[in-house]
Formats: structure tokens, C-alpha cells, sequence
């Protein structure tokens, strides 16, 4: 029988978004100081409730926790480039197609690029009309405070400037005022 439970639907592929990934972002990396100089230590994905231990050299970042693939622990390596103002960025090598990319999705234990294990982020899997709807629900966050009792009004604190930047936004894109 095909019900709920009886394993018949997990059998079903389910469309896997990179938000659904664990994901390894090099801006993270740098904004936690993981990037600076040769440490160690761990890096955590709280909502999947997982951790890996790290060690950085200058030309990669490697991995090691249980749930990784390579019992050596996962080479990641690092690529810089020049900025337009001087001064460098990093970036992560994909190990399967060498491409240069800013984040890395783990699926199955491995880091990968998005490209190779070809995911599309969630909102591109959206019709138009949902984009929208999710992009109103965002500024509408953004703009009002709410109140229990249904009103709503600019957020406490924001400037009216801001605020009418932000609802002319808000109602060309359908909106209510
Ligand atoms: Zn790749």
C-alpha cells in the first residue's frame, strides 16, 4: 500500500535545493577569522547539528569529521585573486571541476560546487508570481512593526526616509498601503 510510512513515497526523488545542503561559505570563513593565518579548531552547522575539525594552511582548508568522506580528512583548496583595490580574495577551488566559487555544498559526505552537483537555489525553482510573493513578505518585515491586533506600522526606530524608499518599493510592487 502506498500511504504514508510504508516507504512507498520516500522512494519518490525529492528536488534538493542548495538551501536544503550543508554549506561551506568562504565569506563565513572569513567573517568567524578562520581564514587568517594557520589555525585550527571547529566549525559548526548548528541546524544540521553537525561539526567538523579544521586546519587551514595558505593553500587549503582541510576537514575532518565522521560524516565527511576521506578518512585523511577533505582537501579543500584555497584560490586567491587580486581585487580591484588591492589586496586579495579568497576563494574555494571546486575538487571536481576546478571552478572558483565562494560557498560549497556538502551532499553524501563531499564538497562539491553547486554547479557539479547541478542545484538550484530555492527561489529559482519558484514561479514568478511566488518570487514576488516572497520578496513582498521580506520587505513587509522589513518596513512594518505588527501589532496583535492586525495594524501594522513603520518599524519602530527606522527612518521615514528609509521608510519611504522602502514603501514606494513595497507598493509598486503590489503592496497594499
Ligand atoms: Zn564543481
Amino acid at each position: 500500500m502506498g500511504g504514508v510510512g510504508s516507504g512507498y513515497w520516500y522512494r519518490v526523488p525529492r528536488r534538493i535545493y542548495i538551501e536544503d545542503t550543508l554549506q561551506l561559505d568562504i565569506r563565513d570563513l572569513k567573517r568567524q577569522g578562520v581564514l587568517n593565518g594557520n589555525g585550527s579548531g571547529m566549525l559548526s552547522w548548528p541546524v544540521k547539528q553537525l561539526s567538523a575539525e579544521y586546519s587551514i594552511g595558505s593553500a587549503e582548508v582541510v576537514l575532518k569529521a565522521p560524516w565527511l568522506v576521506g578518512k585523511q580528512g577533505q582537501h579543500i583548496f584555497l584560490s586567491p585573486s587580486d581585487c580591484n583595490f588591492g589586496g586579495q580574495r579568497q576563494w574555494f577551488e571546486c575538487g571536481a571541476c576546478f571552478r572558483r566559487v565562494a560557498s560549497l555544498c556538502c551532499l553524501n559526505g563531499l564538497f562539491r560546487c553547486r554547479h557539479c552537483y547541478c542545484l538550484p537555489y530555492r527561489t529559482q525553482g519558484m514561479t514568478k508570481e511566488a518570487r514576488q510573493f516572497v520578496k513582498l513578505n521580506k520587505l513587509e518585515q522589513l518596513i512594518f512593526d505588527r501589532y496583535d491586533n492586525g495594524f501594522r506600522c513603520k518599524k519602530y526606530g527606522m527612518h521615514w526616509k528609509t521608510y519611504m524608499k522602502l514603501m514606494t518599493q513595497y507598493v509598486n510592487m503590489g503592496g497594499a498601503q
